[in-house]
């Protein structure tokens, strides 16, 4: 029928060598073997890889590509590549278009400098990268792109796709085992699922190139409120401008193109910031598909002459930016086992996946919260706009009731006045969509998912659902291991299921996060309160997060060593970055600013003194001698912190380090912010050599 139509269908996946594209440029044994591989986790024959690569090539070569790279996920947290022509000498000057399987199967990319806590010694800069075959090849800038994990040559991840991997390998293992408890002998795999939503604000390029600490640190370091920001509440849901709709259009046909599935996209809160959620898809695929739309993000950003910032806090006094981890566990089947159901035994199921769920947050709190842990998120958690830093689950009030019916053994159904037996008695229905859903919430479940929404907008969902698949993984095992042995499995069932509840109720909280009385109910109940990442770093290698990840296989001893420092180290460069820009900044345009404008008043004060003898120069006194003075404040707080940067010293420890740069250097920066923020307030506009907030936040 009509073109237009069937322009989008046509055009998704247009660039993904997907299992369609794959049928037709691959022979039937190759497929075979590659679908055989996805289930069985086997490596690939030579001549399979051949095969597949080969018609990966020409699929890419008809398609405008003359580059290969192995696309892979090191810890620097966004994606790298290292771009190879398919080109290959032949006899006469003339070259051909190569691409073997081991070229496909496994790269080496000089990753000499990427972040490995220690992990690559020198001798062996040389990581490798090897072919994740169930995530699909596609075409970016002329290149086709092979997704990887990257690993050292001791076997060391790398990167962030390796440990999400075996995490998912670890839950879908145990999920089976109580599957098959339950009668299930159908279901073969079970994944997780995740479908990100990915919030960003969008400013005019023109603006964020003079904006030296946007360019160097991807947030504003000061900036004084702009009259008007977000009290109306008029930005949310609001009517897209034209501008912004011309983007949102042209980033959803990129992101079709490579097979991301953008689905939905809005304004959010802030003035300037908007929201886009994909349709959810395997743990895998969606981090993904996350990486990628966080750089087409930005990528076609610029070709409007628009800035897209991913940081969690640009702006303060504004909402920042976070991610929500949308996490189920889905079979092959396509069931969805945190779905309540309609049976008595699929409700027992529903609950002990529930239980294992619930123990597993509370049991390992402080490993959740440090995955979301970093200097631009400690901006937005327990900000009053974001989760607190407290972890805690909201099941809403009816699911919260059948917990306590269980826990309590007492009536269940105020109709029916009798109790709760797990496997006998069917559940309510639960609500899919439930409309009073709390937002404070930093775990909250939405009828057959949980929402975690502590995660920043800048940052890789692999860590958090990492962790997620672990933590499900290991209390599943548990139960697993004490049912399976059970003499009466019904009764076993309602026990593991009631002791995980009444042990771990603790976590579950339905009232408001961002409400101050929570965190001292959340104290009496024993919850970490880990407020900023140089709290909550240390907690990442306790041993019991170290037993629970290398036990079932996630992580080595090593590798969570290496991650810590990392984050340590990340940690540290990220404030020293930003306080050596904010002091470039203050040195070189705001104290001679504030100079010549105070300078250009005393001009004035001087003219008017002598053209009108006696006159009152009462403003232009007030005004110079107000801002000489804070400038005078702004000009020995910047030393202090220079001098605070210049002393530190090498024989602290890196946990040291790490509480001396939020302490010291970062208690200084804020003390200069808010300094800056009122010279602003009080400088003539054109005197000021920064766009303001206001210019930032209304230009677009
Ligand atoms: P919200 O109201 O928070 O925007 P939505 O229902 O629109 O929530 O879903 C947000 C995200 O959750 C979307 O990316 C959606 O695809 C994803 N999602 C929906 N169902 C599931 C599921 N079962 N598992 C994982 N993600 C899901
Ligand atoms: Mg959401």
């Amino acid at each position: 029928m009509s073109e237009k139509k069937d322009r989008i269908p046509e055009l998704f996946g247009s660039m993904v060598f997907n299992e369609e594209a794959m049928s037709q440029y691959v022979s039937r044994t190759g497929m075979k073997a590659w679908k055989d591989c996805l289930q069985s986790g086997q490596p690939l024959s030579l001549a399979v890889a051949n095969d597949i690569a080969d018609g990966m090539k020409t699929w890419a070569l008809e398609r405008g590509a003359t580059h290969f790279t192995h696309w892979f996920q090191p810890l620097t947290g966004v994606t790298a590549e290292k771009h190879d022509s398919f080109i290959s000498p032949i006899e006469g000057g003339r070259v051909m278009m190569d691409f073997s399987g081991k070229e496909l199967v496994r790269g080496e990319p000089d990753a000499s400098s990427f972040p490995s806590g220690g992990l690559r010694a020198t001798f062996e800069a040389r990581g490798y990268s090897a072919w994740d075959p169930t995530s699909f090849a596609f075409i970016k800038n002329g290149s086709l792109c092979i997704p990887t994990v990257f690993c050292s040559y001791g076997g060391d991840a790398l990167d962030k796709k390796t440990p999400l991997l075996r995490s998912m390998d670890a839950v879908n293992k145990q999920a089976l085992r109580i599957l098959r408890l339950f009668g299930d002998t159908e279901t073969q795999k079970v994944t997780p699922q995740v479908g990100p939503e990915q919030e960003y604000f969008l400013i005019d390029k023109e603006l964020y190139l003079q904006r030296e600490d946007l360019r160097l640190c991807g947030r504003t370091l000061f900036g004084a409120k702009p009259p008007k920001g977000q009290e109306l509440d008029d930005h949310y849901f609001g009517a897209i401008q034209p501008r912004v709709a011309a983007y949102m259009k042209d980033l959803d046909e990129e992101l079709w193109k490579v097979g991301v599935l953008s689905k939905t996209k809005h304004n959010e809160v802030a003035p300037a910031q908007h929201e886009m959620a994909p349709i959810y898809g395997d743990a895998n695929t969606a981090n993904d598909h996350n990486q990628l739309t966080m750089e087409i993000m930005k990528k076609v950003a610029d070709r409007h002459g628009l800035v897209c910032l991913l940081h969690e806090k640009p702006f303060a006094g504004v909402n920042g930016s976070g991610k929500h981890d949308n996490w189920s566990l889905c079979t092959d089947t396509g069931k969805n086992l945190f779905s309540p159901g309609s049976t008595p035994s699929q409700n027992a199921q529903f609950l002990l996946f529930l239980a294992a769920f619930i123990q597993g947050v509370d049991k390992y709190q402080e490993l959740l919260r440090c995955t979301v842990a970093f200097a631009g998120n400690d901006h937005r958690l327990g900000a009053q706009e974001a989760p607190p830093a407290v972890i805690s689950i909201f099941l809403g009030e009816e699911l919260e009731a059948v917990v306590d019916s269980v826990i309590s053994e007492t009536a269940y159904l105020d109709r029916e006045k009798k109790a709760l037996r797990i496997g006998v008695d069917v559940l309510p229905t639960i609500p899919q969509d439930t409309t009073d859903r709390n937002r404070t919430s930093p775990l909250a479940f939405t009828g057959n998912k949980f929402e975690f929404r502590m995660l920043g907008s800048s940052q890789s969902v692999a860590g958090p659902t990492t962790i997620l698949d672990t933590i499900m993984a290991a209390e599943l095992k548990e139960f697993a291991d004490k049912l399976e042995g059970a003499e009466d499995f019904s009764a076993a069932l309602h026990d593991v299921i009631r002791d995980a509840f009444t042990s771990h109720r603790r976590i579950l909280f339905n009232g408001n996060g961002y409400d101050e009385s929570w965190l001292e109910e959340a104290e009496k109940r024993g919850l970490a309160n880990l407020k900023t990442t140089a709290d909550a770093l240390s907690a990442y290698i306790l041993p019991k997060n170290i037993k629970l990840l290398t036990s079932l296989g996630v992580y080595t001893e090593t590798e969570m060593m290496a991650r810590h420092e990392i984050h340590m180290e990340k940690y540290c460069k990220v404030i020293h970055i930003e306080a050596t820009t904010l002091i470039d900044m203050v040195q070189h345009a705001i104290l001679n600013a504030v100079s010549a404008y105070s300078a250009s008043l005393c001009d004035t004060i001087l003219q008017k003194k002598a053209a009108l003898p006696g006159v009152s120069c009462k403003v232009e006194e007030a005004l110079a001698s107000t801002l000489s003075s804070l400038n005078e404040e702004l000009l020995d707080k910047t030393m202090a912190l220079k001098s605070a940067l210049e002393t530190v010293s090498s024989d602290r420890s890196p946990e040291e380090l790490l509480h001396y740069y939020h302490d010291t250097v970062f208690g200084l920066m804020n003390e200069i912010r808010t300094i800056v923020d009122k010279l602003e307030t009080l400088t003539a506009t054109e005197y000021w050599p920064y766009p303001t907030y206001y210019d930032l936040l209304f230009s677009v």
